[in-house]
């Protein structure tokens, strides 16, 4: 008999922009204002040669609040793609929720459901990628990064050490460097599963 390799959804970790793999800035809007949080390049390296899928979940209200519009943000994106880039880092892809109910801008004043907390962009994410959610990591500074991953079943890390109430991430750390290398210590056992 011919041994059969089982296709398999791909895991993934779903990385927040700002604070997570930027430094932490309010409402960027030009991409001269991303700058990468410091030493990730080898760990998203090594996490992305173990087969994760590396993909951007980022609120972007700024959007709603009419602070910056899609060209600034497509930007946005470039600039990190191509920060990343240069440290041999490839995103898979970058999901951006351009929502608010309070936003000034009437296409994007509405309850969303892609908008953090809500599961909403990695659920798209697994349905675009086939991605196998529970064998994947949500990775944020905020709460509402961990609930996200909570609500979408995958594992989660938080970046900070504040105890604030909320639910507790599966991993945490000082920084996203930290974190991620973390991460990749969890699962580095996973191809024997
Ligand atoms: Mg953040
Ligand atoms: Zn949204």
């Amino acid at each position: 008999m011919t041994p059969r390799v089982p296709t398999r959804a791909q895991r993934a970790v779903f990385l927040d922009r700002d604070g997570t793999l930027t430094q932490p800035r309010h409402y960027p809007s030009h991409p001269d204002e991303l700058i990468l949080q410091p030493n990730i390049g080898a760990p998203l390296r090594a996490l992305q040669k173990e087969g994760f899928a590396l993909i951007v979940i980022t609120n972007q209200s700024g959007l709603a609040r009419g602070m910056f519009d899609t060209t600034a943000l497509y930007a946005m994106h470039n600039r990190l793609r191509a920060l990343l880039g240069s440290q041999g880092v490839r995103l898979d892809a970058i999901y951006a929720c351009p929502h608010h109910p309070e936003g000034s801008v009437p296409r994007y004043r509405f309850v969303c459901r892609c908008r953090k907390p809500a599961p909403g962009m990695l659920l798209q994410a697994a349905r675009d990628l086939t991605l196998d959610l529970s064998r994947s990591w949500m990775v944020g500074d905020a709460p509402c990064d961990i609930e996200a991953g909570n609500r979408a079943g995958t594992r989660t890390a938080r970046v900070g050490t504040e105890l604030d109430g909320h639910p507790s991430p599966d991993v945490t750390g000082a920084t996203t460097s930290e974190v991620l290398r973390r991460i990749g210590r969890e699962t580095t056992s996973d191809h024997e599963r």
